[in-house]
């Protein structure tokens, strides 16, 4: 692969491995003046995740172009990092991948080696019959699985001595699936060292307000750190269910995973949940979760709940909602408050004691003072 090439598809291993070879330091991507547009680019990366979509360069003026477009994605992968927020994880992984499979779909019938040598790099297994691509049929199921539109299943589909023919363009449709998992399942990075989220602070900053603000555009909350204590009772019931072996229905096992993933638990953290009975498939549970997050599933409202069963039975705050995000956002806003009030109650002690201090400071000074 060409540094051009390379620089398209930064999250490729032959990438890494030509950016470990250029032998640059962490410190001079984050602190030189000769990488300001390396990081600038890298906080556009995250900021245009934010809209859905990233930018590619159609091409590179010079060598110092192809690095900065190289070394930005790892700054943007620390910003995201920073910022913290599983969501915008997920967003920025999806977007990472919907801007590499528009090259790779452009180049698709003019370069079909290069499809099969990214391919290379997922472990899959495929060959080109000079009009249609065949690929492995556990690399097919793989990566195909978390696509929503039924002609992706495998009884649609033509299988061959093991091997499964499509067209160059939905391979790179699989290509860009399995970019997005290898991307979120590398974030966030963990332990960032102090002084590295110092030297990111002001991007950082910058990208927590603007992402505050598309989420309040977009009327979607901000539910926090993850509170099992505050769950609607059907969530809890299912969630015991799990834990003592019981198999969930399918409609609850989905009301659960996709409630999960919507207050922000990282897909990992739910298929990990589930690693408790004793027939536990991490790889068909991470099937399953990962279909719900690819596709940003919603999920049911309280009355499909009742249809199917997995309403337990209500609680006070349930007669007050109609969905059980509703009933955790309910919650989540009371928690707040109560955290609020709790917190002014405690400056106004404070302030007291202060003025307490004072009084009796001034209560104490001798008389000759
Ligand atoms: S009313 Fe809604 S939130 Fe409450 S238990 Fe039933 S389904 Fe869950």
């Amino acid at each position: 692969m060409s540094p051009e090439d390379l620089a398209l598809f930064p999250f490729l291993n032959a990438s890494s491995r030509y950016v470990e070879e250029l032998d640059f330091s962490l410190t001079s991507l984050l602190t030189e003046r000769a990488f300001h547009d390396a990081r600038r680019r890298g906080f556009s990366r995250v900021a245009e995740a934010m809209d859905g979509e990233i930018s590619k360069p159609a091409s590179f003026g010079s060598d110092r172009e192809i690095l900065n477009e190289l070394l930005s994605y790892p700054y943007a992968r620390i910003l995201v990092s920073c910022v913290g927020e599983s969501a915008l994880i997920r967003k920025y992984a999806l977007s990472e991948a919907k801007a590499a499979y528009e090259v790779l779909r452009k180049m698709a019938d003019k370069n079909p080696e290069f499809l099969l040598e990214a391919g290379e790099d997922f472990d899959i297994t495929a060959n080109d019959d000079g009009v249609r691509i065949h690929i492995y049929f556990s690399d097919y199921i793989r990566y195909s699985l978390s696509l929503k539109d039924i002609s992706w299943k495998l009884v649609n589909r033509r299988l061959e001595n093991g091997f499964v023919t499509i067209h160059r363009d939905e391979f790179a449709r699989l290509l860009q699936e399995a970019i997005r998992k290898k991307i979120e399942h590398s974030l966030p990075i963990p332990n960032i060292p102090d002084e590295i989220q110092e030297q990111c602070a002001s991007y950082v900053a910058d990208l927590k307000q603007q992402y505050e603000l598309k989420r309040k555009d977009m009327g979607e909350t901000d539910f926090g750190e993850v509170d099992f204590n505050i769950f609607p009772p059907c969530i809890n019931k299912a969630i015991t269910d799990v834990k003592s072996g019981v198999n969930l229905a399918h409609s609850m096992r989905f009301a659960l995973v996709s409630f999960l993933l919507n207050i922000g638990m990282k897909a990992d953290d739910v298929v990990q949940l589930f690693n408790i009975s004793p027939d536990f498939s991490e790889e068909k549970t991470r099937y399953q979760v990962e279909h719900i997050a690819g596709n940003e599933y919603k999920t049911p409202a309280c009355a499909t709940m009742i249809t199917y069963g997995n309403c337990v039975g209500k609680d006070k705050t349930c007669e007050k909602i109609n969905h059980p995000l509703g009933y955790y956002q309910r919650k989540v806003f009371f928690k707040r408050k109560d955290e609020e009030a709790l917190a002014g109650l405690s400056r106004t002690e404070a302030d007291q004691t202060e003025a307490g201090q004072s009084v009796s400071d001034e209560n104490s000074k001798p008389d000759n003072v």
